[in-house]
């Protein structure tokens, strides 16, 4: 446990050598009321695109949003670990996790909405192999979206678990995490043998910050987060953009 977060050491002593893992939601972007009401600002693309040439290929979004929605909003395909790394894509292609299939999660999609009629305002969202419970739009029913959530997953088995965020509760793959997904991109290159830098904001992102901490790399929590294993922290996400356009122009 790291203490109280300083801003990122002095890129010139590990630029070079990174490799930069991104959260999106909270992270990148600053949050909406809905998934789909953020907004991607115009200049963070192209921070993006130029960061991925100079670390030679080795950034990528790392994310709960299922792949699909990730390109939809940066539709420059980088690489990327989707639904909490339970998909992920290196090099333009989709490589498969070894995760249980979705047929499970029928089972308990029925369970789910029954439930969701005693609770108008939270909205069940079917990711490939997960599924969440958004309770932004009505969070007097954080509880009981949490509990019902929790019944989904006791009768689904040890193969999934229960992810909780920011009003959002999920059913994970138990495999899947954030750490495991930045792990698995650290073996292969272009990010073998570089510097892992993860940048996150939510419980969520815990697991990421364990893992790069692990490896002997930064991790970095994105605005207010007692407890976090994040050893450096920036204040929201427009201090993390601005942060990113001065890591573009101390590229080599
Ligand atoms: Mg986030």
């Amino acid at each position: 446990m790291c203490p109280p977060r300083p801003a990122p050491p002095d890129s010139r002593a590990w630029l070079r050598q990174a490799a930069l893992f991104l959260d999106i939601d909270g992270t990148l972007l600053d949050l909406a009321p809905t998934p789909e009401g953020v907004r991607v600002p115009p200049a963070l693309p192209a921070s993006l695109r130029a960061l991925t040439l100079g670390l030679g290929g080795a950034l990528a979004l790392v994310s709960g949003r299922p792949l699909g929605d990730i390109d939809r909003l940066f539709p420059d395909r980088f690489d990327a670990a989707g639904t909490h790394g339970a998909e992920w894509r290196l090099g333009g292609s989709k490589q498969g996790a070894e995760l249980p299939g979705t047929a499970d999660l029928a089972l308990v999609t029925a369970m789910l909405r029954d439930g969701l009629n005693r609770l108008p305002g939270v909205r069940l969202e079917h990711k490939p192999l997960a599924l969440a419970l958004h309770y932004r739009a009505a969070p007097q029913w954080e509880v009981a979206t949490q509990a019902l959530a929790a019944q989904a997953a006791q009768t689904l088995g040890p193969a999934y678990r229960l992810q909780a965020g920011k009003a959002v509760v999920e059913i994970l793959p138990a495999g899947a995490g954030k750490g495991s997904a930045i792990r698995r991109f650290m073996e292969h290159p272009p990010y073998v043998g570089r510097t892992p830098v993860f940048v996150g904001d939510d419980l969520t992102d815990e697991d990421g910050f364990a893992a790069v901490n692990a490896l002997g790399g930064l991790s970095i929590r994105v605005g207010t987060g007692a407890g976090s294993q994040a050893c450096y922290g920036l204040p929201g996400p427009a201090e993390l953009r601005d942060w990113l356009v001065q890591l573009v122009a101390a590229l080599p």
